[in-house]
Formats: C-alpha cells, structure tokens, sequence
C-alpha cells in the first residue's frame, strides 16, 4: 500500500472547508429545518433500494444516484450541484461492495484492473480514472479501498470550477459515508481528525 498516497487524501479533503461531518441525524434534522435545502446522494446500487440511514421521509428532498461501484457521470453530477437548488452532497459507500471485489479479482488474474474495467464496461473506466482510484488499490484491503472510492468521488468533483466555486462560497457542502453490512453500522468521514468515524 503507498500509504503516501492514501494518507494524502484522508488529509487533503479535511483541508477543504466545504467537506464537513454530517451524521445521519443532521442530515434528518436539517432537511426538516430547511438548512438542507437539496441533498444529493450518490450511492452503490449494491446496497439495495432501501438506504440505511438515509431519512425516509417522503417529504425530503433528497435526489439520490444508485449505480454499481459508484460509476455515475461525475459531469453530470457536477452540473446537478452548480445549481443552485442544491446544498449537500453526500456520496454514500459500503464495506461489502462487489465492484471492490471485481477490482481483487482483477488483480488475481494478472490483469491491470483498468484493463479489465474497460473490457467490463468502457463508459466507467474514465470516470474511474477521474476519481484516482486506481493509485490507491493494492487489492488487500477491501474497507479502505471502499472508503477511498468515497474520497476520491468527493475530490472529483470539486475538480470542476462550477462546483468548486459554490463550494467556495459556503453554498455547498460535501459528505462522505460508509455503511458497514456486517454489523449494520455507519461511519461518517470526520475532517476534523482525517478518517471515518462511527456515529
Ligand atoms: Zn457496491
């Protein structure tokens, strides 16, 4: 593992001020007072259609993006979050995830990861890429790959001046959390101390 690397991003993102801690209960709670005007949720279609730990009022304005190994269109996403309607982002992971999995099984065969990535699915390799995931991965170490993923996804799309530019500004804020099947537990990523923390 090039720790170099990984501690780097766990440290680079607590330097951002728009990335902030953002429990489950803040996130009910603010979408109930209005101080969460629109959150966007970018999660694993792994996870399955019920969210756990994600408000389930239907009221709530939460737009969620559900794909396997998190492989939305990050432009996409990024115009959704220049809007101004929007006011959290939260890309939501998971300890269990298949697509890390693929990642190892790639690995086992010989292959380069991205070489079998695209042979998978072309269209999500470069947006892999785009979120430098492939750096971090030494396949040994599934729960941090997994929590890398969400870093990485909240560094990409910052790396759009729209988006960075609300950021910026304090109009948008952005969240990283991971969701552990085996003991149905969430951690939230704590900028404060650089890592995910239990809630
Ligand atoms: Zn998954």
């Amino acid at each position: 593992m090039d720790t170099t690397n990984t501690t780097n991003l766990y440290e680079e993102l607590s330097l951002v001020p728009a990335v902030k801690l953002l429990t489950d209960i803040d996130l009910s709670d603010g979408l109930a007072a209005g101080s969460i005007s629109y959150a966007v949720l970018v999660c694993c279609s792994g996870m399955g259609l019920s969210l756990p730990y994600v408000c389930r009022d239907e009221n709530a304005r939460i737009l969620t993006f559900q794909s396997f190994g998190h492989k939305c269109s990050y432009s996409a996403i990024a115009e959704l979050l220049a809007n101004d309607l929007v006011s959290n982002l939260i890309v939501y992971g998971h300890s269990n995830c298949e697509f890390t999995r693929f990642l190892q099984k790639a690995r086992e065969q010989g292959s380069s990861e991205e070489q079998l990535l695209r042979q998978w699915d072309p269209s999500a390799c470069e947006e892999v890429e785009s979120g430098q995931i492939w750096r971090f991965f030494t396949g040994d170490n599934w729960l941090l790959m997994n929590e890398l993923q969400v870093l990485a996804e909240l560094k990409a799309v910052l790396q759009y001046p729209n988006v960075l530019a609300r950021a910026e500004s304090g109009k948008l804020s952005l969240h990283g959390w991971m969701y552990h099947e085996k003991i149905r537990k969430l951690q939230v990523y704590h900028p404060g101390v650089g890592r995910f923390d239990w809630v």
